[in-house]
C-alpha cells in the first residue's frame, strides 16, 4: 500500500507522522472519507470543498489549492491500483509543541489513504439495522459545530460503543435539547405518507454529501423531502427509516430502542433510493 504524506508515497509500515503532531495532541484537523466505484471517485469536487470549509472554520492552511488536492486523492488512488474503495483524506494542523496554540505549528501535515472498504455486509441492505438512542449527546454547536468534520470524534466514539453494547448497529445522537441530530457516522431520514424529513444541520447533523445525493435523488424522483426539527416520536412513527454515509451508502433501519419502525422492514420508498443511489454511483465523477 502507498500512502501519501506531504507530497510524498510511504509503504504502510513507514507511513508515520510525529507524535508532536497537533492532530495526535490535540485531535486538532479534519478529515474526509471518499469512496471511489469503478475508476470514478464519488462526489471528489464537493467532497474537497467540504474539506476546504472545514479549513476555513478552523483557520487551517491547507497549504494546497483544491485542484492539487484533488490531483493528489486521484493519485494515490492510481498508486495503488485500486478501481473500488475508500478514501480517508486528512489535514492536520502539523508539528508544533506541547502548547494548545496552532500557530506554533509550521505547516499542516496531509495524509491521504487508499483502500478497500466494506463497512456493513451485503444482508444488512436487505434486513436494515438495529438503532438504539445514544445517552452521548451530539457536540453542542456553541462547543464544536457538527459542521466541522473534525478529527475531533471522541463524542461519536463514546456514542458507537453505547450502540455496540446496546447490541445495535447504530446509535441516534440528539441534541442538547433533545432533538434528532444524526447517528454516530451517518445522517438519518425518515419516510412518513410518501414524504421525506431529515433533520436540519442546525439541529447537529453533518451536512453529508449522502445527504446531498438523497435530496437530488428524491428531486428526481418527484418525492418530496424537507428539512425538520424531528424527535425520536418522529422515528418511532415513522413508516420507514434509512441512514446515509460514505462509507454506508444508503442503508434501511428497521428499529429504534428495539421498537420497530414501520412493520419492522425496509420499505418500498427506502428500497427506491438504494437502488437509485447505486445505479448512480458508477456512472458519475471524476474518471481515476
Ligand atoms: N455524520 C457523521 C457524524 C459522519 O461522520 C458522516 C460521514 N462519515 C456523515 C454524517 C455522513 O456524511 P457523508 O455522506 O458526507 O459521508
Amino acid at each position: 500500500m502507498q500512502i501519501f504524506i506531504d507530497g510524498e508515497y510511504f509503504e504502510k509500515e513507514n507511513a508515520k507522522v510525529s507524535v508532536f503532531d497537533h492532530g495526535l495532541l490535540y485531535g486538532d484537523g479534519i478529515f474526509e472519507g471518499i469512496r471511489f466505484y469503478e475508476g470514478r471517485v464519488f462526489k471528489l469536487k464537493e467532497h474537497i470543498q467540504r474539506l476546504f470549509i472545514s479549513a476555513k472554520a478552523i483557520l487551517l492552511d491547507i497549504g494546497m489549492t483544491a485542484e492539487e488536492m484533488e490531483e493528489a486523492v486521484c493519485n494515490t488512488i492510481r498508486k495503488n491500483k485500486l478501481s473500488d474503495g475508500y478514501v480517508r483524506l486528512l489535514v492536520t494542523r502539523g508539528v508544533g509543541s506541547l502548547g494548545l496554540s496552532p500557530f506554533v505549528c509550521d505547516k499542516s501535515t496531509v495524509v491521504i489513504i487508499a483502500d478497500s472498504i466494506s463497512l456493513y455486509p451485503e444482508e444488512k441492505y436487505k434486513e436494515g439495522l438495529k438503532l438504539i438512542t445514544c445517552s452521548t449527546r451530539r457536540t453542542a454547536p456553541a462547543a464544536l459545530s457538527p459542521s466541522v468534520k473534525s478529527l475531533n470524534y471522541l463524542n461519536n466514539v463514546m456514542a458507537k460503543v453505547e450502540a455496540i453494547f446496546g447490541d445495535a448497529e447504530e446509535g441516534l445522537m440528539l441534541n442538547e435539547q433533545g432533538f434528532v441530530a444524526e447517528c454516530t457516522g451517518d445522517n438519518i431520514f425518515v419516510v412518513k405518507d410518501g414524504k421525506i424529513k431529515t433533520p436540519p444541520s442546525s439541529a447537529g447533523a453533518l451536512p453529508g454529501i449522502t445527504r446531498d445525493v438523497i435530496f437530488d435523488i428524491a428531486d428526481r424522483l418527484n418525492i418530496e423531502i424537507n428539512e425538520s426539527q424531528m424527535t425520536r416520536y418522529d422515528i418511532y412513527a415513522a413508516d420507514e427509516c434509512f441512514l446515509t454515509g460514505t462509507a454506508a451508502e444508503v442503508i434501511p433501519a428497521v428499529s429504534l430502542d428495539r421498537r420497530l419502525i414501520g412493520d419492522g422492514k425496509p420499505g418500498p420508498v427506502t428500497e427506491k433510493f438504494v437502488e437509485s443511489f447505486r445505479n448512480l454511483v458508477g456512472n458519475e465523477g471524476a474518471i481515476i
